[in-house]
């Protein structure tokens, strides 16, 4: 933007010179390459990461107390356009309105109304015969007024910005709140059925594309209904969050556990053996069968499984059918054991 503004005011210089609205002896090559080669080393300073370590990474006050100088040096070259050539000034001031807030931009006022002030004095100095007071206090007046006008509704802009970019972040996070929300089962923190069943989709895909091992288990806690008939509802639930703690612990991250539904769990094992499948399936069913419960010393939990293997080109509903056939011979066989149809 900076560049393509320069490069603007130096046609627009280029022009002011060739009608001889500006002096003719205006020096505004070496301005434009000075404030070009300015611009370079601005450039050079963000792209290498080095303005990084500055306060202000994006240099604004720095970059913008240069747009006012060279403004400044070209004011001194106008003839009768100065009046009009003051609101470059407020080309400059814009680039701050994004990043300063008021106080800044407050300053850097006061310096773009020093400098013109600084260049009066100049040229009242040089050449008192010809400057009209009032004339030169006229423009000076304006720029003071018009700045005083720009630091107000820039500071508003400003503050309405920041607000904007608040209430961004405050949706994003509550955005990110709700996808995590989304894919949890809210009792046992474990991914739900829905989130399961898509990353099941992608496991088959995987598996289907580069002929890789894919291992499924179903988990049913048994007679679980009686643990809430005997020790109630809460008891159960505290049930379901030990299983869920101890299987997160005991399975490996790249193992999917979900919370099937009810006490009803599953595992996806990518990439795993068969013998590796049962062997983690094993320790957690004796993890979880020498589990005690404070509420209820009474209390042993056990679990069955069914474990089966996919084969390739089924679908996910014919995988976990098996995985279900499995878990019911589990079950038929007499519970708290592991059943493989591999
Ligand atoms: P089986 O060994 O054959 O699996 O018998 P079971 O009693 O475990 O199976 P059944 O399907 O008869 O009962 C499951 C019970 O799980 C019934 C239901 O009330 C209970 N249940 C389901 N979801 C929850 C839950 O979120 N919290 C609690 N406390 N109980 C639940
Ligand atoms: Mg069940
Ligand atoms: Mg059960």
């Amino acid at each position: 933007m900076a560049v393509y503004s320069y490069a603007l005011l130096w046609a627009g210089t280029f022009i002011g010179v060739q009608l001889t609205a500006f002096e003719p002896f205006t020096p505004h090559w070496q301005m434009f390459s000075a404030m070009l080669g300015a611009n370079a080393l601005f450039y050079l300073l963000i792209r290498s990461r080095l303005s990084e370590r500055l306060n202000d990474p994006s240099m604004t006050i720095l970059q913008m107390a240069a747009g006012i100088i060279l403004t400044t040096a070209i004011l001194h070259y106008t003839r009768e356009l100065r009046g009009a050539m003051l609101s470059i000034y407020f080309m400059v001031m814009t680039f701050g309105v994004f990043a300063l807030d008021r106080r800044r931009l407050l300053l850097m006022a006061g310096f773009v109304q020093l400098c013109f002030t600084l260049l009066l004095i100049y040229e009242w100095q040089e050449m008192p015969q010809q400057a009209l007071f009032s004339y030169l206090f006229g423009h000076w007046l304006i720029l003071l007024l018009g700045l005083c006008w720009f630091v107000y509704v820039g500071g508003y802009i400003h503050n309405l910005q920041l607000r904007v970019r608040e209430q961004r972040a405050r949706l994003q996070e509550a955005h990110d709140r709700l996808s995590a929300i989304a894919i949890r089962d809210e009792l046992t923190g474990l991914y739900n059925r829905r989130h399961f069943l898509e990353r099941l989709d992608e496991e088959i895909s995987l598996a289907d594309r580069n002929g890789t091992s894919l291992n499924l288990a179903l988990i049913d806690l048994d007679h679980f209904k009686k643990v809430n008939d005997n020790h109630g509802h809460q008891a159960g639930d505290e049930v379901l969050h030990r299983f869920a703690r101890i299987a997160s612990q005991g399975l490996r991250k790249s193992d999917l556990l979900a919370r099937y539904g009810g006490e009803e769990f599953v595992v996806l094992f990518p990439h795993a053996s068969e013998s590796a499948c049962l062997a983690a399936l094993e320790r957690l069913r004796e993890r979880f069968a020498d589990q005690h419960y404070e509420f209820a010393p009474s209390l042993a939990t056990t679990l069955s499984a069914g474990l089966t293997r996919y084969r390739r080109g089924e679908s996910a509903r014919e995988f976990a059918q098996r995985a279900d056939d499995a878990l019911y011979r589990a079950k038929s066989q007499g519970r708290n054991r592991i059943a493989a149809d591999c």
